[in-house]
């Protein structure tokens, strides 16, 4: 976490993009630990092994462009999910606040699977809620668990309003001030771009 918020370590955006990959992949293993597993009987070159193997149907979503490292890092554990994908922006508007839009989307189903949202930067909220909003036309999942570098107060106390109950919120940091534009103070800056470089 160190790195990922260092302005100098971030010019390396290979390493930046690494480092959410870590940050993925810690999580990961924190969230494997609630899953269910069943014994499975699996037979080496001298003998059989019973092991214990995840047995849920779980689909991870990752909300494009800045999602993407730390969804590759959430791969790299959970190797077999499904996968889908979302752009969600900000679209500014006159007076400087934002709508948040939803366009590309493609998904499996959903439905009484577990699901995984990946947002890096957890700031207002509101494209984590839109995302999964816009998701329920592909059915119910059974549990929420979403992945989020760096988390505000605020966007973690909208997600707890307007997301399931049982959802659970799973952050490597917590800050506690958003800025004007709404970026997350000290935050990292724009994941997006220290990972893919600036946009028009
Ligand atoms: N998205 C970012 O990349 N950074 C923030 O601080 C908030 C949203």
């Amino acid at each position: 976490m160190a790195e990922i918020r260092d302005q100098e370590i971030q010019k390396d955006s290979m390493r930046f993009r690494r480092n959410l990959e870590r940050v993925g992949e810690i999580l990961s293993y924190e969230v494997s630990q609630t899953l269910n597993y069943s014994q499975q009987s699996v037979q080496t070159v001298l003998g059989e092994k019973q092991i214990l193997l995840n047995e849920d149907d779980i689909v991870l979503c990752s909300i494009l462009r800045a999602g993407l490292p730390l969804h590759r890092g959430i791969l790299n554990y959970f190797d077999r999910v499904e996968n889908a994908f979302i752009s969600a922006y900000r679209r500014i508007k006159e007076d400087g606040t934002f709508d948040i839009e939803v366009e590309y989307f493609a998904s499996p189903s959903i439905d009484g699977k577990i699901l995984f949202l990946a947002d890096p930067m957890l700031a207002t909220g509101r494209s984590l809620v839109s995302t999964y909003q816009a998701m329920l036309p592909y059915g119910q999942p059974r549990m929420l668990h979403v992945f989020s570098v760096i988390a505000s107060r605020q966007g973690i106390a909208y997600a707890q309003k307007h997301l399931p109950d049982d959802t659970t919120l799973w952050v490597a940091d917590i800050d506690e001030d958003l800025n004007a534009k709404d970026y997350i103070v000290p935050g990292l800056g724009d994941a997006g771009d220290l990972a893919f470089g600036t946009k028009m």
